[in-house]
């Protein structure tokens, strides 16, 4: 077995260390942004930044980069990952402690996903300075993946021609996503009807009782192995003394299995309904209930690459090349390449050593990273011979 090294590990880790330092919280990509494009262009890159950010109301597009292989024949393969991070995300100090990079405890480390940034690069200049077989390659790096991979959904499609890629943002390296959830977001107005609360408490419709109540029904949290439910945001009333009119919620639903996710869609749908008649004021002989209104948003739809795609072979034989064990995983989050095999794009995501994410205690694994961008390298010259 062969446990060669491509790439330069000291070099990412300086390089990863330097993206840390640049600020990029959802929106307020630029910096990032403009850093990226200058690299991509020394390395003979064709940079090319969208107008995602008119679409997201963000400070910068998504950077879009061709470059040129040595190996014409070969089929493109796209590289993606994403360039805004969680809050808080400013002013981040990078802390090397050994084979880990963390921060000093009151930013998150930016390693989701400024890791898969750096992974891209290190592959880029390894194989350009290598001389190393590859095809074509497009790179995608992303804006406001963090609140609804905005950016990639901002993306034109037509940019883009690669059938197979790999989006890394996740976090085992030897962990390749093939099977992702489809996702329902929804926001719900629970409709009361407002009366003085000392006064005439007979005459009102509480907003607040009807949102208990479908609550207090609801199955939420995991569902089952494949599927979960929450209500996240939950808002309303003005004052003690008033009965509430007015309610609002946000809530999500998600699942591997899209028929599930129909039935705890239709079942959190019902429990609001159910809840918004039982209450109810009688004027005049009219019965008067409260209502609610949904409005349900598919967010993406899910992720399920079968064993022939071409990124899982490419995967398990790269690790097999150099001597490392990959396992195909499932994960209940969703990530740009959810949106890549919308358009056909077969993407499966594989993980770049961060841990801890969306936290203030992430840190990055530093031989896993490295695990990592030897996985992308190698991928990427066994797919410039299939
Ligand atoms: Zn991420």
């Amino acid at each position: 077995m062969n446990h060669q090294s491509f790439i330069n590990r000291e070099r990412m880790i300086q390089h990863v260390e330097d993206l840390f330092r640049v600020s990029s919280e959802s929106r307020e990509e630029r910096e990032i942004a403009v850093k990226l494009k200058e690299e991509l262009e020394n390395l003979g890159a064709e940079v090319f930044v969208d107008d995602a950010d008119k679409a997201v109301n963000g400070n910068s597009g998504n950077v879009i980069a061709y470059v040129k292989g040595n190996k014409p024949d070969a089929p493109p393969f796209l590289l993606s990952a994403h360039m805004d991070t969680v809050v808080p995300g400013k002013g981040v100090r990078p802390i090397r402690n050994g084979k880990v990079l963390k921060t000093s405890g009151d930013t998150v480390l930016g390693g989701d996903d400024k890791s898969g940034l750096s992974i891209i690069m290190e592959v880029l200049r390894t194989l350009k300075e290598k001389d190393l077989p590859y095809g074509d390659l497009e790179i995608a790096f992303t804006v406001c993946e963090e609140i609804g991979l905005l950016g990639a959904k901002a993306l034109d499609p037509k940019r883009l021609k690669s059938k197979d890629g790999l989006v890394l943002d996740s976090e085992e390296a030897c962990i390749l996503t093939t099977k992702g959830p489809a996702a329902v977001r929804m926001d719900v107005d629970v409709i009361g009807l407002e009366s003085h609360a000392g006064v005439a408490p007979e005459k009102g419709v509480s907003a607040i009782k009807i949102a208990a109540e479908a609550i207090s029904k609801m199955k939420l949290g995991r569902i089952d192995k494949e599927t979960t439910a929450n209500i996240g945001v939950i808002q309303g009333g003005a004052a003690t003394n008033i009965i509430p009119n007015h309610v609002h919620l946000k809530g999500e639903a998600r699942s591997l299995e899209p028929a599930k996710l129909k039935v705890q869609t239709a079942h959190m749908k019902k429990c609001f309904e159910d809840a918004a008649k039982k209450f109810f004021v009688k004027t005049k002989g009219k019965k008067i209930t409260g209502k609610v209104k949904l409005d349900i948003d598919h967010d993406y739809t899910r992720l399920n690459l079968s064993k022939n795609s071409q990124v899982v072979k490419l995967g398990i034989e790269a690790a097999r090349e150099l001597g490392y064990s990959l396992k195909e995983g499932a994960t209940g989050g969703g990530s740009d390449a959810n949106v890549y095999n919308l358009w056909k794009i077969r993407s499966a995501n594989l993980g770049t050593g961060m841990r801890d994410i969306h936290t203030v205690k992430e840190w990055l694994d530093l031989d896993d990273f490295e695990r990592s961008a030897n996985l992308v390298a190698q991928m990427i010259l066994l797919h410039a011979v299939h």
